[in-house]
């Protein structure tokens, strides 16, 4: 389509991530896991099973960096969490079959607003604001697949200001990765540039104007953010 002239407003630029070596990965859409490992699940006091949320492609932080403390909260905490990126799309996709559809991984922060969140909840509101600021969503550079393979376990965890934070395996998900693509594409098309958060280990709290966050997941990445 030649689009030249058409744009009533000049369009915003695409969202995209490093890939290690070289190329851009373009992201469509972020979905977030939560509650997918059991003591973090228990620490949240709501129960029951994993669910699935968005927030907007634009809120990447791409490769990490300076981060904005976002407005309206007093309790912004970061999850580390491993990031899956879709590089072929489906529906209805076989868990079996998930692994093939994984272009790479990668490090996020799943940035959170969590004062946000528990009115939304108090209040029977959706609770998408406490997740779509700019910068909500930090991801360092994504690992191929091709390279690293599909990684099932695994330490994860972030450390502020050098001290460890958060710790856990990957092996502790209450869904591994390809039972994540099995139930989210029965209910949602997936496609090339999605980003899948898995959740995050226990005990994410809140980081304040100056913290440094180190974020590693074993054979995957790092990543480094610090709240301006
Ligand atoms: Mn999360």
């Amino acid at each position: 389509m030649d689009d030249s002239g058409a744009w009533a407003v000049a369009p915003p630029p695409r969202a995209a991530l490093p890939v290690a070596g070289s190329g851009l990965f373009p992201v469509r859409r972020i979905y977030t896991v939560g509650r997918n490992y059991r003591a973090h699940a228990a620490e949240t006091g709501l129960g029951g099973t994993p669910g699935v949320s968005l927030k907007p492609a634009d809120s990447v932080l791409p490769g990490g960096g300076d981060l904005a403390y976002p407005p309206g909260t007093a309790h912004l905490d970061p999850e580390v969490e491993l990031v899956l990126a879709i590089g072929k799309g489906g529906a209805d996709i076989a868990a079996a079959d998930a692994p093939g559809h994984v272009f790479g991984y990668a490090v996020g922060f799943d940035m959170i607003r969590r004062d946000v969140l528990a009115q939304c909840i108090a209040d029977r509101h959706s609770w998408d604001l406490c997740k779509s600021f700019d910068g909500a969503s930090p991801v360092g550079e994504i690992a191929p697949a091709a390279a690293i393979g599909h990684p099932a376990s695994g330490a994860i965890w972030i450390e502020v200001n050098g001290l460890r934070r958060q710790t856990g395996d990957l092996a502790d998900q209450v869904w591994p990765p390809a039972e994540i693509i099995a139930r989210l594409s029965r209910l949602s098309r997936i496609a090339p540039g999605d980003l899948i958060f898995t959740g995050t280990p226990a005990g994410p709290a809140p980081v304040a104007r100056g913290d440094a966050l180190h974020g590693h997941i074993d054979g995957v990445g790092e990543l480094r953010v610090r709240i301006v």
